[in-house]
Formats: C-alpha cells, sequence, structure tokens
C-alpha cells in the first residue's frame, strides 16, 4: 500500500515474475564475483550518519540533500545507506581484513536508500551490486573492476552500451587544478546556472555535472581535469588503458567525468544505457585511495564499481533479454479423495526431500480445476488419487506432455517419481 512513495506503481521489480528474473541477474554477478576471487561481504543497512556525511563530502548531493538520516532511542544519528562502499571500507578497517592477502576483493548486493525526485529508472529504495578491490593501487586491479562490471553486462546479454572512462588524477593534483576551474568560473558566473555557482565554492568540479544546457556549453570550454594530472597518476591510467585494451573493452575517454562523490582520485569509469533517457546511468566505478583515511584508518587504497540493478531490468526488459526463470514442477498432485489428502501431502513432502517439485492443489478446485492448475504451473506429470485409487492404496501417474498414464503403489510413489526425474535429467 505504500510502495508508491518509493517507485511510481509498476515499476517495482521485487514481485514476481520480475523477482524471478532479478534474483537470476544478482545470482550470475555473485557467480562472475566469485570466479574472479571476490567474495561476499554484507554490511549493515543502516550506518553512523556521519559516516557517509565524512567520506562523501557535503557537497555531494547524495550527502547534502538525499540521505535518509534519522535519529534512534539512543540519540544516535544513523543514515539509510545511499551506497555501499563507505561501509565496506569501514568494515574491512573495523574487522582486521587489512591483515589479509590483499588485495581484499569483496562483492555485495541490497537495498540503497535515496531521497531523489521519483521517475522511471530512479527510486528512493532501489538496488545495487557492489564490488570493491581494497589494498592494493596495481592500474590491473582498476582494469579487473571494469572488466568484471562489464563482463556481467554481456554475460546478461545487454548490447549497446557506453563505457566512458577518465582519470581525476591525486588529491594533491587537483588543489591547483581546482584553482585554474575556480578563476574559469569566476569569469562566466554571469553566463552559469545556480547549481553551477554554488558549486563554485563547494567542489567547483561537480559543475561539470550540471543538466542546465546553456551552463554545459559553458563547461564545455573550461579547462578538464585529465590535462593537469601528475606524471605518476598518468602512468597510472596509461597502464589501466593497456589492461582494458588487452581485454579487448571498448571505452570512450571523457575528460569531464567526474562522478558524484568526494572520495575518488585516478580512475574514474560510468556505464550507461543510452535508450534508458534521463536515468542512463547503469553502472560507475573509481578508484578511492584516500577513503580508508577519511573513515581514520591508514592510507590505504582501493577501486570499486556499482550497478543499479533496477536500471539493468528496464534495460533487458527493453530488449526482451530478461533471464528466464520459468519455475519448475516435476509432479502436480491431484487428490479427489478428500480421505487421500493427508497422506498424499505427505507424500508429496517425501517427494520433496528427495529434490523434486511438487505441488498439489491448495484452493479446494474440483478434478477440471486442479488439471487447469497443472497446466498452468507447467507440471511434467501429474499424479491422481481418486476414491477408487485411494482403496486400493494407489495412484496414477500421467506424463502431461505423452498423455501416458501408469498405476503405481503409494508405497512406491516417491522412488518411482525420482527415477521419472533422474531418468528425464540424465
Ligand atoms: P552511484 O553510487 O551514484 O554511482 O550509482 C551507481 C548506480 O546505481 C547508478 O549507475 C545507477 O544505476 C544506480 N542508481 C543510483 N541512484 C539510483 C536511484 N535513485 N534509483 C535507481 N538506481 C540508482
Amino acid at each position: 500500500m505504500t510502495d508508491s512513495f518509493q517507485a511510481p506503481r509498476g515499476t517495482l521489480d521485487w514481485l514476481p515474475p520480475r523477482s524471478g528474473a532479478r534474483r537470476a541477474m544478482i545470482g550470475a554477478f555473485a557467480a562472475r564475483a566469485e570466479r574472479a576471487g571476490f567474495r561476499e561481504a554484507q554490511t549493515p543497512v543502516f550506518e553512523e550518519q556521519g559516516l557517509f556525511a565524512r567520506t562523501a563530502g557535503a557537497s555531494s548531493e547524495v550527502v547534502g540533500k538525499e540521505m535518509y538520516v534519522f535519529t534512534d532511542q539512543g540519540d544516535r544519528e544513523l543514515a539509510l545507506r545511499p551506497e555501499f562502499t563507505a561501509g565496506i571500507v569501514r568494515a574491512y578497517l573495523e574487522h582486521g581484513l587489512s591483515r589479509e592477502a590483499q588485495p581484499v576483493r569483496l562483492w555485495s548486493a541490497g537495498s540503497c536508500y535515496r531521497y531523489a525526485a521519483v521517475q522511471r529508472g530512479r527510486y528512493r529504495e532501489f538496488t545495487q551490486v557492489n564490488a570493491e578491490a581494497i589494498g592494493s593501487d596495481d592500474p590491473a586491479v582498476d582494469a579487473e573492476l571494469i572488466a568484471l562490471q562489464v563482463g556481467w553486462f554481456r554475460e546478461l546479454g545487454l548490447e549497446g552500451l557506453a563505457v566512458r572512462l577518465n582519470t581525476i588524477g591525486d588529491r594533491a593534483d587537483r588543489e591547483p587544478y581546482l584553482a585554474l576551474l575556480r578563476a574559469f568560473l569566476d569569469k562566466h558566473l554571469g553566463d552559469v546556472a545556480d547549481d553551477v555557482r554554488r558549486q563554485r565554492d563547494l567542489n567547483p568540479l561537480r559543475a561539470f555535472d550540471t543538466k542546465d544546457p546553456a551552463s554545459q556549453a559553458v563547461m564545455a570550454q573550461a579547462p578538464v581535469i585529465a590535462d593537469h594530472v601528475g606524471a605518476e597518476a598518468a602512468a597510472h591510467f596509461d597502464r589501466v588503458r593497456e589492461f582494458l585494451d588487452a581485454r579487448g573493452i571498448a571505452y570512450v575517454l571523457d575528460p569531464t567525468l567526474v562522478r558524484g562523490l568526494d572520495y575518488y582520485s585516478r580512475t574514474t569509469w560510468e556505464v550507461a544505457w543510452p535508450e534508458l533517457g534521463a536515468q542512463s546511468g547503469i553502472g560507475g566505478g573509481g578508484r578511492y585511495d584516500g577513503l580508508a583515511e577519511l573513515i581514520g584508518g591508514p592510507p590505504t587504497p582501493g577501486v570499486g564499481f556499482a550497478c543499479g540493478v533496477e536500471r539493468v531490468l528496464l534495460a533487458l526488459a527493453a530488449q526482451e533479454r530478461l533471464p528466464g526463470v520459468a519455475p519448475r514442477c516435476d509432479a502436480f498432485f491431484m487428490v479427489l479423495a478428500d480421505a487421500a489428502r493427508p497422506t498424499l501431502h505427505a507424500l508429496m513432502e517425501a517427494a520433496r526431500d528427495r529434490g523434486l517439485a511438487c505441488e498439489a492443489d491448495l484452493a479446494g478446485r474440483a478434478a477440471k480445476g486442479q488439471i487447469k492448475q497443472a497446466d498452468r504451473v507447467g507440471a511434467a506429470r501429474t499424479v491422481v488419487c481418486g476414491d477408487d485409487e485411494w482403496a486400493r492404496r494407489v495412484c496414477l501417474v500421467r506424463d502431461m506432455t505423452s498423455g501416458e498414464q501408469i498405476e503405481v503403489a503409494l508405497d512406491d510413489l516417491v522412488g518411482h517419481l525420482a527415477d521419472l526425474a533422474g531418468g528425464a535429467q540424465a
């Protein structure tokens, strides 16, 4: 009843049949990440509000305007996680993961929360799959992450992706560049929108994110950070590109790509599926070598990405490529003798224990209705037990494809079904 404040009605993907596709997609992500050495990490849905404020930077949209913040009964200021990275790095620092072999690679999937203007592809509760590699500044790690993300999209069959890539250098490179950018903005303050003027003092890099066409035209003339990165960051970026090129991963260099959170350094990237329109970003990531220090830890390099599961679902649905999740039903139990139901339901449970998918009528349907229901669930066979069969402690097992039917003693039913299903699978 309250779904509509989180997402417009009809766009929720949490219910069948979309919920099956969602789980299959997340399952494919988990399996792919684990093949690449990532392990699952689950962090709390709510954390101390300061964790996100310190790390994302007060100028970020997410922290400034979009965070769900509340005070609990112990007077703690908490926030629903707007993203995974800060919580994962906090967990890495608090739970001794820095003593394991580096980089520690972790994947996660779950809900994130942002008080954003709801529209197609943009919800207040949404799902991210996320991957982080913490503890190595090797450029091969940046490429591993990008390859994992792009590889997942490829595995899902998503075509027509646009990958944009940039480097924003190290923090030390940024100050002299920001001075240049502020000077540029000062010259054009009269020609840009209010949000851009505000960013001049908060975080001038964000001026590039403006949606206002006139401001965008101004920003197209602005100095870009990629021209002002130091030698080390530039060499790192060249090497990342070499790793990507060797893997045949296509990308476009975009010197204006700065990403929304303050903690990024060096490599940044975004993946879009342009046909989604206004909310076309299906994933983004970057290196965040300064983040651990913002949380009170020692200098620790890291790189990671997140993808929006609902947007990927929208893109796959538009391409008619939602992962198929046809539910399986090995046997539908048509119990027409009321006295037989408890025994037949017990046999059904025993068959489930053997790994078979079984259902029975649970709504008092007459014979015709039960046949229809068996059809609806795509049952491979029916188990029929009417008064006559029950009196003889037998049932009829009918193959729904061939129409063949045999009589089986109830005592032998579970073994018989298991043999049939085993034979069918072999
Ligand atoms: P970000 O953490 O902002 O880089 O977001 C990573 C990805 O999460 C984006 O590329 C989107 O696919 C997805 N995403 C971000 N915000 C939302 C939202 N409000 N609703 C749905 N998906 C979102």
